[in-house]
């Protein structure tokens, strides 16, 4: 398993348009995707910071996993992306460690690319997606 660097940070937010306009008013940077991601039920939007993205995540549906982790836990970092060069190597490497998978196999993810997630009681307390870019 190879990881190359951290692909993006997946950010909770209540409200997505209020939330672009702090990344983009207070941090300088500039939203260049907004997309619906229909199975995880949330509206994301991207910003670059150098090689790292940072991916804000409205719920579209009250009962939607976004929506609950917000309403358990608040606004805030939801996730940790890494890329990594092979996922279904990566999937395997982490099944044999008994790492618990919440996605057994790769599947489409926001700006095309093949993503799963790994539960956070495996992962010391992060929810932790490992994504691959087959596109590239
Ligand atoms: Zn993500």
């Amino acid at each position: 398993m190879q990881t190359t660097h951290i692909e993006h940070i997946g950010i909770a937010v209540k409200d997505l348009g209020e939330s672009i306009r702090f990344y983009e008013e207070v941090l300088g940077l500039k939203c260049y995707n907004i997309e619906e991601v229909t199975d995880q039920k949330v509206r994301t939007a991207f910003f670059r910071v150098g090689q790292v993205k940072v991916e804000l995540l409205e719920s579209t549906s009250d009962d939607g996993p976004v929506a609950k982790f917000i309403e358990k836990r608040g606004e805030g970092v939801h996730h940790i992306a890494f890329a990594v060069n092979n996922i279904d190597q990566a999937l395997e490497h982490a099944r044999k460690r008994g790492v618990q998978l919440i996605d057994q196999q790769s599947r489409k993810g926001a700006e095309g690319l093949d993503i799963a997630f790994l539960h956070p009681r495996s992962t010391h307390g992060v929810l932790t997606e490992l994504c691959e870019d087959k596109g590239k």
